[in-house]
């Protein structure tokens, strides 16, 4: 199969199975926003997912383009006191978008090292300009408004930083080709792949709700730690259904089941299983402590001084909001690539999230205002950061009200045939 095939069924997976565009639904197509925007060279993708999207019966597929290169002149050459420029009628477009019920999808292409050289003060006033207007339209995909969804895609900039040894155009085939596998493009029927997937991800999830666990139990090297789950914790998988009644898929590829941790009953030790990109800067082999919840203390191989500024973030940010299991043959976690990007790396192993929870993983969560989340045991935080657990030692236990455990996984795989 060539490229622009691969390319082509693709878009067509990221229309039909990620954002299940329907008939009459406008898409948006937008880079990362604020700091980033897909690199130019996302733009075939960006094309094709246009061409699927119309012939699914889209009357309207627009674009807001960003780009690296100008994200960057900005930095070298505007006025110094003028980081905290911010166009007031973008969020309100994308609002409005979504409100109305139209599709969205962003592309995720950018170079994680792009701001690298930056002055730190620069950047967070950017991200701060912008962060209070997009709030609500963050807060809409939050709560799944309407069919939204991220796909990625390779470019020089990003590829360069997972295969550093080769050229640039050498780098974003082989980025390519890990995308095609993960995304399941390879197989012969990639969209009866995916529907098959997705089933047998929801019937994890809709194993683990009738168990309703009180806490997991994890044990691994390095690792021994009890993990209280809220009462009304949901699992989620990869298919959801947007508050206007369509069933879409908003990471593809996702492997993961996940929930809600409570925020108050977490306690014990754990290691990471990969390193964190966080900041800028790789956070590599550390160790978080809990005690009732709150990290404790942290120690890391590198790069400490920048976990313990997440930490310190907010109150929230040193507990727990997301729990994840995903098995260690994961296609990503067997691709034993680190790809500085959320969207593959935290479905590789399983994970955890220091900061906030989703409103959606707790039952009625959606309609409870910040105090009754909380009370319930939700975390509430201005971040949400997914650090990996998991690997082919990790052993996971249910454990029931009554104190009885039973196996969930066992060296990184699930342990019954009703989860495998
Ligand atoms: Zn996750
Ligand atoms: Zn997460």
């Amino acid at each position: 199969m060539d490229f622009a095939r691969k390319l082509e069924l693709y878009a067509e997976l990221a229309v039909k199975v990620a954002l299940n565009v329907q008939p009459g639904q406008r898409l948006l197509i937008i880079g990362p926003l604020a700091n980033g925007g897909a690199s130019l060279e996302a733009a075939p993708l960006a094309r094709q997912i246009a061409r699927a999207a119309y012939r699914a019966g889209s009357p309207l597929v627009e674009t807001i383009w960003g780009d690296e290169e100008l994200v960057l002149a900005r930095y070298k050459h505007a006025p110094r006191d003028s980081f905290g420029e911010f166009s007031r009628w973008f969020p309100r477009a994308l609002e409005q978008h979504v409100e109305a019920g139209h599709a969205i999808v962003s592309l995720s292409a950018n170079d994680p090292d792009l701001l690298k050289e930056e002055s730190p003060e620069l950047v967070s006033a950017v991200q701060q300009a912008s962060s209070r207007d997009m709030r609500p339209f963050r807060e809409h995909i939050s709560r799944n408004q309407t069919n939204w969804a991220v796909v990625a895609g390779a470019t020089p900039g990003w590829a360069k930083k997972i295969f550093p040894d080769v050229t640039p155009q050498e780098a974003t085939s082989k980025l390519w080709d890990a995308i095609w596998r993960m995304s399941r493009v390879d197989h012969p029927d990639p969209v009866a792949a995916w529907e098959g997937h997705l089933a047998s991800l929801a019937a994890r999830a809709d194993y683990l709700n009738g168990k309703q666990y009180d806490a997991l139990k994890y044990s691994g090297p390095g690792t021994d730690l009890t993990l209280g789950l809220p009462r009304g914790h949901l699992w989620v998988s990869g298919r959801t259904t947007s508050r206007n009644g369509i069933p879409f898929t908003a990471n593809l590829p996702t492997e993961e089941v996940f929930s809600i941790a409570h925020k108050d009953r977490v306690d014990g030790v754990v290691r990471s299983s990969k390193p964190l990109s966080y900041g800028g800067t790789l956070i590599d082999g550390f160790t978080l402590w809990f005690e009732k919840g709150r990290v404790t203390k942290v120690a890391a191989d590198r790069n400490v001084d920048m976990l313990q500024r997440l930490v310190d973030t907010d109150e929230g940010a040193r507990r727990l909001g997301e729990v994840a299991l995903v098995p260690h043959s994961s296609p990503i976690a067997q691709s034993g690539l680190l790809f500085y990007n959320t969207l593959f790396d935290e479905n590789a192993a399983s994970h955890v999230a220091l900061g906030n929870a989703y409103k959606f993983t707790l039952s009625g969560g959606n309609e409870m205002n910040e105090d009754a989340f909380a009370r319930a045991g939700g975390n509430r935080s201005a971040v949400h950061v997914d650090f990996m657990i998991g690997s082919g030692e990790l052993d996971v236990d249910g454990v029931m009200a009554d104190g009885t455990a039973e196996p969930l996984m066992r060296k990184g795989e699930w342990a019954t045939s009703s989860l495998g």
